[in-house]
């Protein structure tokens, strides 16, 4: 299973996929962070990484599959 770089919590497969997406597509397991530590690096609400998450979805990312 794979954890938040920063606070530890057990991430989610939308988490590892957002990160992906978003920051580097090649990621570790090692390097991924949760949603909250993600909003917090990219300075912007939570709420725009599950916007985020769901936009990808709809578009049919494979990450998101
Ligand atoms: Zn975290």
């Amino acid at each position: 299973m794979a954890i938040c770089n920063k606070c530890g919590i057990e991430l989610h497969k939308d988490e590892k996929a957002i990160y992906k997406r978003l920051i580097n597509r090649a990621a570790t397991e090692e390097e991924l962070l949760c949603k909250r530590c993600l909003a917090k690096k990219l300075s912007v609400d939570e709420s725009v990484i599950d916007e985020k998450i769901r936009h990808f979805r709809e578009i049919g990312c494979t990450l998101f599959m």
